[in-house]
C-alpha cells in the first residue's frame, strides 16, 4: 500500500532521527525539504536560482517556490509507492499547498496520507536542549541529564572538554517553541479533522519511540 507520511511535532522532539529510518523501512524516498532546496541551488536550476536570490537578500524562500520544488520532487517515479516528507508542512499555508500537490498526483490521497504527531511535553524538550553538550573533536552528543559523559564535561572517546552551543539557552528554546505553537500546532487540528492524524508519545528512548511509530504507520 502507498505510504505518504508527514510529521508534526515541536523542535527537538526527535522526529528527525526516526524519519530516515522509516523511509528505509518502507523503501520510499526520504525527502528533507532543506536538502532539497540546497540541491536545487547547487544544480543551478531555474527554481534554484530564484531561491538563491531570495536567500542572498536575507529573505525567506517564497511559499509558492518551495511548493513547486516539492511538487516536482513528489512527481518523480521513485515516489510511486509513497514518501517520507521531513520538515514540511510547517504552517497552514504550506499544508494547503501540499494538499493541492497531493490531489494532483493522487486522487485518493486521504487513503494513503498519514500525519504522525510526536506528542511531548515542551518542559522535557527544554531540558533536553539546555543540558545538551557536544564534543568539539568527534561531534558526539551528550546530555548532562539524560546521557552524561563518564567524567563530567569530558568526552568519553577523545578526553577533551565538551561544549554547550551558545544558542542552547532556555530563552532561545522558548522562542523556537513559540513559533512552533503559532504556526505548526494548528496543523494538528487540520489533519485530525481529515481523519489522518496519528498521535504517538514521543517521550522515551529512540527504540521505544520507533516501536510506537511503527504501530501507527503500518
Ligand atoms: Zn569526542
Amino acid at each position: 500500500m502507498k505510504k505518504e507520511l508527514i510529521f508534526l511535532g515541536p523542535p527537538a522532539c526527535g522526529k528527525g532521527t526516526q524519519t530516515s529510518r522509516l523511509a528505509e523501512y518502507f523503501g520510499v524516498p526520504h525527502i528533507d525539504t532543506g536538502s532539497l532546496l540546497r540541491a536545487e541551488i547547487a544544480r543551478e536550476t531555474e527554481e534554484g536560482k530564484i531561491a538563491k536570490f531570495h536567500i542572498d537578500q536575507g529573505h525567506l524562500v517564497p511559499v509558492d517556490l518551495v511548493a513547486s520544488i516539492i511538487a516536482k520532487r513528489l512527481a518523480q517515479p521513485d515516489c510511486a509507492n509513497g514518501y517520507v516528507l521531513d520538515g514540511y508542512p510547517r504552517s497552514m499555508e504550506q499544508a494547503l499547498k501540499l494538499e493541492d500537490i497531493n490531489i494532483k498526483n493522487d486522487k485518493d490521497i486521504d487513503a494513503s496520507l498519514t500525519a504522525v504527531y510526536f506528542d511531548i511535553d515542551t518542559k522535557i524538550l527544554i531540558e533536553r536542549i539546555v543540558h545538551r553538550q557536544s564534543c568539539p573533536k568527534c561531534g558526539e552528543i551528550y546530555n548532562k541529564k539524560f546521557k552524561p559523559s563518564k567524567v563530567e564535561n569530558i568526552c568519553d572517546k577523545c578526553n577533551v572538554e565538551l561544549k554547550t552551543r551558545a544558542d542552547d539557552t532556555e530563552e532561545i528554546a522558548e522562542e523556537r517553541f513559540k513559533t512552533y505553537f503559532e504556526q505548526t500546532a494548528p496543523l494538528i487540528d487540520f489533519y485530525q479533522n481529515k481523519g489522518v492524524l496519528r498521535k504517538i508519545d514521543a517521550n522515551g528512548t529512540i527504540e521505544e519511540v520507533w516501536e510506537r511509530l511503527l504501530k501507527v504507520v503500518k
